[in-house]
């Protein structure tokens, strides 16, 4: 196994700055192969990614983490996208419904220490376990969402999963978006046209008001301190994290590195 740094991703992205998306797709899949997953909340920017994979026509699973109080139309988009795009969807879940965990623990997002606690059983741990499975993982982050998101960068190590993650929109603008939305035919999930700028659990998030950022609709009831799951890295580090171990001929791929192991 060798290591692979944040600070080598962050030289190799540079050198990703004025690539397409689809550029960045096809990159990933060249460099991962079957160890490649794409992550998705079936919100407009993951519909865009996911359409992107299809019209690749690459064998790439998506990851949709189901909290078990998503909306109806989310779980709608869902099917649809695994239907009329041809992809697999590999729907996630927490260990217990949310029924049993407001029966053991109480109603946990009602508080910031809760949200926090309810976010990590509810998302984050149904993608740690699958850690293992993929060396790198697709999102959609972009910059032009602004907040911790604003600087995010097209690499970035996963100490948890021990994975690489793409985001091949980071650099999307909502010019960018809207124009592909209008020219393809993009699964968007309805709730957007209902004044829903992002979307999440069914129990905290609501549309946003016109002149609200973005964000503004998640964990209202929590104040603007809790805008985040943690389901990304980008949202709770600082970019800085250490190092994950991959195999030696995957690092070299990825770095575009040819090794010579003749004496
Ligand atoms: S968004 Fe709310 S309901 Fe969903 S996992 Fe987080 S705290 Fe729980």
């Amino acid at each position: 196994m060798a290591r692979l740094t944040q600070a080598q991703l962050n030289r190799l992205g540079k050198t990703f700055e004025e690539r397409t998306p689809q550029d960045l797709i096809r990159w990933a899949a060249e460099t991962f192969g079957d160890r490649l997953g794409a992550i998705s909340a079936m919100q407009q920017s993951g519909s865009i990614v996911c359409h992107m994979i299809s019209t690749l026509k690459l064998n790439v699973p998506i990851l949709f983490v189901d909290t078990g109080v998503m909306f109806q139309e989310t779980l709608d988009t869902r099917d649809r996208i695994a239907s009329e795009y041809g992809l697999e969807v590999r729907t996630l879940a927490p260990e217990m419904t949310m029924t049993e965990q407001t029966e053991k623990l109480g109603v946990l997002y009602l508080s910031v220490e809760g949200q926090q606690q309810c976010c990590h059983m509810r998302k984050v741990e149904p993608l740690l376990r699958e850690k293992g499975n993929y060396d790198a993982l697709i999102g959609s982050l972009r910059r032009a969402d602004g907040g911790r998101r604003g600087d995010c960068p097209i690499l970035m190590i996963d100490l948890e999963m021990n994975c690489v993650r793409i985001n091949p929109l980071a650099n999307f603008t909502d010019e960018q978006l809207e124009a592909y939305i209008a020219e393809n035919p993009v699964i968007v999930n309805p709730l957007h046209f209902q004044g829903y700028s992002t979307i999440g659990c069914n129990r905290c998030t609501t549309p946003v008001m016109p002149g609200e950022p973005k964000r503004a609709g998640r964990w209202r009831h929590l104040g603007p301190w809790s805008s985040y799951c943690g389901i990304n890295p980008s949202d709770v580090d600082d970019g800085t994290s250490v190092s994950i171990e991959l195999p030696q001929d995957l690092v070299d791929r990825i770095l575009g590195v040819k090794t010579d192991f003749m004496i």
